[in-house]
């Protein structure tokens, strides 16, 4: 398409995403899928909570691929964080600076909740990308930032 352009003498930006990408999706990659899994009747999301028919899992024809059934899982539970406002963040209800440890306590180096740990989070995006400056409390007061 550059080449294209360069031939033609334009320089514009162009979308030839739906070469590769149809209306209806990849059916043998969604055939695929229907085959090895089912939707699950709830899961539970981290910062989210327990949501009903939100998740897959593998098929009992399957199952001897599923670590939940090879390793028997616990089921166990990790709470977020009392400050963590990943769910807000997740729901789109606050920014990652509104949150109040957002910079400070809670950083890519030292994470406190979900948002921060990976490189996609939104926190951690933010962080990395936002251009922020962040202003560290003086006293108790909230911390202070600037977009
Ligand atoms: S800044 Fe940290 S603590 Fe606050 S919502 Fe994001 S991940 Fe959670």
């Amino acid at each position: 398409m550059l080449l294209q352009q360069l031939h033609e003498g334009r320089c514009e930006v162009e979308n030839q995403y739906t070469r590769l990408v149809q209306p209806e999706g990849n059916l043998n990659a969604l055939s695929a899928m229907r085959q090895v899994f089912e939707v699950r009747d709830r899961f539970e999301w981290r910062g989210l909570g327990d949501i009903a028919v939100s998740g897959l899992k593998i098929r009992a024809d399957y199952a001897a691929f599923d670590a939940e059934q090879k390793f028997a899982l616990p089921g166990q539970q990790v709470a977020d964080h009392r400050a963590c406002q990943c769910g807000e963040i997740l729901k789109g209800v606050l920014k990652p600076w509104q949150c109040k440890v957002f910079g400070t306590a809670c950083t890519p180096e030292h994470p406190i909740g979900a948002c921060m740990v990976s490189s996609e989070g939104a926190c951690a995006a933010y962080y990395k990308y936002g251009r922020l400056s962040i202003t560290k409390p003086a006293t108790t007061a909230p911390t202070e930032v600037t977009v």
